[in-house]
C-alpha cells in the first residue's frame, strides 16, 4: 500500500458514483497513457484477462483462427482467444529472457493465422522490433500480453504501446495493483470507439454519456469489461507512486544479480538477462537451475526454511486444455527445460537488506544435486 488507497476510496464514497468510468477510471485512464507516452488511449478494464478478451472481439477472432503465442506464459493469453474459437499455436521461448523465440515465429505462420501475442516476461521486452516487422510483413494483428510489463521499455517505447493492443495487469501479484484489475492500450485512435463499445456490453453508451446520441442501443458483441470506481480510486494512489515502487523493486532485483553472480560463475544455475534494448520494471527475479540440480527438491528445503521461493508456469501445451485447444510449432525443448528448472525469488515493495540476503544464503544452502 502507498498510503493515499484509503482516503481515494472514501472520496469515491463520497462522490457517489460507484460504476465505472466515473472521476477516478478518467483520472486512472489518463495517468496510464501519460506514464506510458502513449499516441492512444488507455481503458480500464477489470483484468488483464478481460483487455486480452476485448483485443480477441475487436480483432474479430473467427473458429479456426490461429494465434501466434508462447506457451511459458499465463492461460489467459490463450484463452482469450479461444473463448472466440481461436487457435493458439505455441511457439518455443529463448532460454535467456524465456520471451517467444522471435526467429521461430514466421515458421509457425499459416494461411489461418491472424495475430501475434508476444508476452513480455518478467517485465523485460520481446524482441518487438523483428516481432513487429513480421507482423507488418504477414498483415497480422499483434497484441502485447504486457500483463507483467508497466513501465517496461523496449528502446524508446514503453510495453503495451508497440502493438495494435497491449494488455496491462493490475491483479496483486504484479508491480502496480488494485486487487483484480487491467487496462487495454489502443494505439490506433481509429480504434477507440469501437473499443469503447465491446468495453460497454456492446453498447454506445459511452457516446451516450458524452451526449453524442440521445438513447444508447447494442451495437456489438461485448461485455462487461470495467471495473467499479473503488477499484479505480485504489489504483489511482497505486500509479502515483508507480515510478517509487518500481524503484524499489529494481533495487532488491539488482542485489539478488550481484549477489548470485558467483553461483552462476560455478555453472549451479543462470540468472535473469535483460537486453541492451530492454529497460526493465524489475517485476519478479527468477534463476534457471543447471540440468544436474533437483528444482523440487531445492524448492522443497527453500520452503522448509521458510523462504517462499516458487516455480511458474505449467506449460499450456502440456496441459489438459492447451491439447484439446491449441497446437505447437517445431520443438518444445526450452520452454519444457526451463519450466521444469526455474525458481522466483520473493519479491516484494520495502524488501530489507537483511531480508534479501537471508533469501540468497537459503538458496545457496538448499541447492540439492
Ligand atoms: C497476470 C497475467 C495475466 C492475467 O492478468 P489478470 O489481470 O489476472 O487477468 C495474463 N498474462 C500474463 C502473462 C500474466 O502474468
Amino acid at each position: 500500500m502507498t498510503g493515499n488507497e484509503l482516503d481515494y476510496i472514501r472520496l469515491a464514497h463520497h462522490n457517489l458514483r460507484l460504476a465505472g468510468d466515473g472521476e477516478f477510471t478518467k483520472k486512472s485512464q489518463e495517468m496510464i497513457a501519460s506514464s506510458l507516452s502513449a499516441k492512444g488511449s488507455a481503458f480500464l478494464t477489470h483484468s488483464c484477462t478481460a483487455a486480452l478478451e476485448i483485443a480477441a472481439i475487436a480483432t474479430n477472432i473467427k473458429p479456426g483462427d490461429e494465434i501466434i503465442m508462447p506457451s511459458f506464459t499465463f492461460v489467459s493469453t490463450a484463452n482469450a482467444f479461444v473463448l472466440r474459437g481461436g487457435i493458439p499455436i505455441f511457439v518455443d521461448i529463448r532460454p535467456d529472457t524465456q520471451n517467444i523465440n522471435e526467429d521461430l515465429i514466421e515458421n509457425a505462420i499459416s494461411k489461418k493465422t491472424r495475430a501475434i501475442v508476444p508476452v513480455h516476461y518478467a517485465g523485460v521486452s520481446c524482441e518487438m522490433d523483428k516481432i513487429k516487422k513480421i507482423a507488418k510483413d504477414n498483415d497480422l494483428f499483434l497484441i502485447e500480453d504486457a500483463a507483467q510489463g508497466y513501465l517496461s521499455k523496449y528502446k524508446n517505447n514503453y510495453l503495451g504501446t508497440i502493438g495494435d493492443y497491449g494488455a496491462l495487469s493490475f491483479h496483486e501479484t504484479k508491480n502496480i495493483i488494485s486487487g483484480e484489475g487491467g487496462s487495454i492500450l489502443v494505439n490506433h485512435p481509429s480504434n477507440l470507439k469501437k473499443i469503447e463499445v465491446i468495453r460497454e456490453k456492446g453498447t454506445n453508451r459511452s457516446g451516450f454519456f458524452r451526449g453524442e446520441v440521445a438513447k444508447y442501443t447494442w451495437k456489438n458483441i461485448g461485455s462487461s469489461f470495467l471495473p467499479s470506481e473503488i477499484t479505480a480510486a485504489f489504483l489511482c494512489a497505486q500509479i502515483e507512486k508507480g515510478l517509487e515502487i518500481t524503484k524499489n523493486r529494481e533495487n532488491t532485483w539488482r542485489q539478488y544479480h550481484q549477489q548470485l553472480e558467483s553461483l552462476e560463475e560455478s555453472g549451479l544455475l543462470k540468472r535473469p538477462v535483460i537486453p541492451k534494448e530492454c529497460l526493465s520494471n524489475s517485476h519478479i527475479y527468477y534463476v534457471v537451475l543447471d540440468n544436474k540440480i533437483d528444482r523440487e527438491r531445492t524448492l522443497e528445503a527453500m520452503n522448509n526454511k521458510g523462504v517462499n521461493a516458487v516455480s511458474h508456469y505449467v506449460p499450456l501445451h502440456s496441459s489438459p486444455a492447451g491439447k484439446k485447444f491449441g497446437k505447437f510449432s517445431g520443438s518444445m525443448n526450452i520452454t519444457n527445460r526451463q519450466a521444469n528448472s526455474l525458481i522466483r525469488l520473493p519479491l516484494w515493495v520495502g524488501m530489507s537488506n537483511n531480508e534479501i540476503n537471508h533469501v540468497v544464503r537459503v538458496l545457496k544452502n538448499s541447492i540439492k544435486i
